[in-house]
């Protein structure tokens, strides 16, 4: 029986009233005093307005992190202190576990139960587990030749320096665990920031705000603007932004690449789009395979940049895997995310559902065949059927663009050989399954495919210890691990004569 999750007491009040951003230590409206508003996906309704900020507003936070970052304390404090600090924010999370879950459901439409055993607890370990870094980051000691000074004695290192202020834009699909994956290595690094969430989901980076102060990160290190496109663009061409980090769109990933390179060159990483081939072979353990390919691209709605989006299976266990996963997307329970049945949630937004429909709409013109969904579900909310299509071919705008729902196309092949060319089939390389009992097989797949990460007879692991990034046009760097660090220092290599 379906029983209705009670909404946390804390999140409901939270979206009972309008919200400022936050600038140093101060909760401001934006300069022009404009807002807008937040809706809750499952029923259109709107939850609260928050405040549109613009280039000016932008540019006061850029100053404040700029201050903070000259006057310190934050990059000049004791290491263990600065690692102190952010596992307290870490436990914090924790410690509103609920609250920060549900303000997810309420503004992203996920289901309160993934939100409450995923996101919140992944946001969690991310900062936990960067906070450890912070008195590792040592440089290293060098004999250099200098060939040209035959008899010189040389005594070198390097010391790795914070990069600076940081702009840090980030999307809709997971607001709070994106917004640990971009402030925890920043902060780590002793960088200060500028968060721009995305403007359909802007609470929990909000609340995060009241939790870093309150953890004791020091004023004007995190400061976080919300708005809309306009926003980002502001902080992208900023003068005085040392560093960009963006994730969302390839099509405003390049957007951005153009504002550093017309305006002060700052250095970028990008995690971008992806349309991530899931391979299954016929020897795979079909009773894992088949839901873990199913959760590969229905997990959070499809809303995923690592949606296993691109099915491609041995012909001889085709219908099967075919039959399986088309019976789960049939079975999944569409709904309210507070409903405790739901298993898939709505879109998070209008333009999402008519994007997603748009591409329903397209697929079924060109010819491809709903073999599950296919459709909008109901006629309040964002809501669309789980769907696999068949009879797609790569000219296809389903098979060849990133949909970014639920939405997945399934294709046979004839053996191993097949795979490299049609799984790299793509401008993307952001992600990859592989499903075999053959570790061979496994690894000769994963080494064939252009993609940051392959997951073998697993999907959507993420953890803060494995690095996440794409290879072609999915992205620039890596988030997460040890190399996340790296996007957030400088080298600096001192060299004396002795
Ligand atoms: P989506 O299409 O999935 O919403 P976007 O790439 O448009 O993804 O948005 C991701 C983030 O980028 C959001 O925070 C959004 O406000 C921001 N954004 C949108 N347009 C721009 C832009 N031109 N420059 C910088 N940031 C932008």
């Amino acid at each position: 029986m379906a029983t209705e999750i009670q909404v946390d007491a804390h999140a409901r009040e939270f979206v009972g009233h309008d919200h400022p951003m936050l600038i140093g230590s101060d909760w401001v409206d934006a300069a022009s005093g404009k807002t807008f508003e937040v809706l809750n996906p499952a029923t259109g309704e709107l939850l609260c307005r928050v405040a549109e900020g613009s280039s000016e507003d932008i540019d006061r936070a850029v100053k404040t992190a700029r201050a903070a970052f000259e006057s310190g304390p934050w990059h000049t404090m004791k290491p263990s202190e600065r690692g102190r600090i952010i596992h307290r924010l870490g436990d914090l999370i924790l410690e509103h576990g609920d609250e920060l879950a549900a303000l997810e459901t309420l503004d992203n439409g996920k289901p309160y139960a993934v939100a409450r055993a995923a996101d919140v607890p992944l946001a969690a370990d991310l900062f936990h587990y960067m906070s450890g870094w912070c008195t590792k980051l040592n440089g290293q000691t060098i004999q250099p030749n200098v060939p040209y000074m035959p008899d010189a004695q040389w005594h070198a290192y390097t010391t790795r320096d914070p990069i600076g202020v940081v702009g840090q834009i980030i999307p809709w699909n997971f607001p709070l665990l994106m917004a640990a994956w971009k402030l925890g290595p920043a902060l780590a690094a002793g960088c200060t920031i500028i968060l721009k969430p995305a403007e359909q989901t802007p609470l929990s980076a909000l609340r995060l705000g009241e939790l870093i102060l309150e953890a004791g990160i020091p004023p004007g290190v995190v400061n976080i603007v919300t708005g809309f496109g306009e926003a980002g663009a502001a902080l992208a061409a900023h003068n005085d932004v040392d560093k960009v980090a963006f994730t969302g769109s390839t099509e405003v990933g390049k957007l951005i690449v153009g504002a550093a390179g017309t305006s002060n060159l700052k250095k970028l990483t990008l995690e971008l789009g992806g349309k991530s081939p899931n391979v299954v072979y016929a020897d795979s353990d079909l009773e894992t395979t088949i839901p873990g390919a199913a959760m590969s691209i229905f997990f959070n709605h499809g809303q995923c940049c690592a949606a296993g989006s691109r099915l491609f299976v041995e012909h001889k266990v085709y219908d099967e895997v075919l039959q399986g996963i088309s019976d789960i997307a049939k079975a999944m329970k569409v709904g309210n995310g507070f409903d405790s049945e739901t298993e898939m949630g709505p879109l998070v937004s209008q333009e999402q559902l008519d994007r997603v429909t748009g591409f329903l709409d397209a697929g079924a013109a060109e010819g491809a065949c709903a073999v599950a969904g296919g459709k909008r579900v109901g006629d309040k909310g964002y809501f669309v059927a789980p769907t696999v299509l068949t009879d797609t071919n790569p000219k296809m705008k389903v098979e060849a663009e990133e949909i970014f729902g639920p939405v997945v196309v399934a294709k046979p092949f004839k053996d191993a050989a097949d795979i490299p060319p049609i799984a790299n089939e793509t401008n993307y390389g952001l992600a990859a399954g592989v499903w075999t009992r053959d570790i061979s097989k496994a690894h000769a797949t994963a080494r064939a495919i252009r993609a940051g990460t392959v997951w073998v007879n697993c999907y959507n692991v993420f953890d803060a210890a494995l690095p996440f990034g794409g290879y072609k046009e999915s992205g620039w760097g890596r988030e997460m691990g040890g190399e996340a660090l790296n996007n957030y220092l400088e080298t600096k290599c001192v060299v004396t004569q002795l």
